[in-house]
């Protein structure tokens, strides 16, 4: 069991290391991963590299979700915010281990990883990055 666990982790890494990349001519991070740079377009060519994000940055904005989609029916209400990660891309994620009162614009989070939702016709169990808060 252990086993195949640690092979289901390691057979996704960009989604669970949260794998971006990084323009090597500007400096800007991407996540998930460009195979080209926006601003620097084929001045980037072979010059994006990959890079381990750590997850961790700040509330940008959120909202409640009081209504969800049927798949997430139960979970509600939530949040979903858009992070900053402090190597600078945005990323959009649930907000857990919070109180949804005590959720603020700039209050600093950390990617974890949790179960997303089951989808009981395959069986299979989706997992992905959630935001907790961090503790001061
Ligand atoms: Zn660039």
């Amino acid at each position: 069991m252990v086993r195949a666990v640690a092979r289901f982790w390691r057979e996704i890494p960009q989604r669970y290391n949260l794998m971006g990349n990084k323009c090597t001519v500007c400096n800007r991070v991407y996540f998930p991963p460009r195979e080209v740079c926006p601003y620097c377009r084929r001045n980037s060519f072979g010059k994006m590299v990959d890079v381990k994000l750590k997850g961790s940055g700040k509330v940008v904005t959120y909202t409640i979700i009081h209504t969800p989609p049927s798949k997430f029916e139960g979970q509600a209400p939530y949040a979903i915010a858009i992070v900053e990660l402090d190597e600078g891309p945005r990323i959009t994620g649930q907000i857990v281990d919070c109180d949804l009162d005590k959720i603020k614009i700039g209050m600093k989070v950390q990617a974890t990883f949790r179960r997303i939702q089951d989808d009981g016709y395959t069986g299979a169990i989706y997992y992905g990055y959630k935001f907790r808060p961090v503790e001061k």
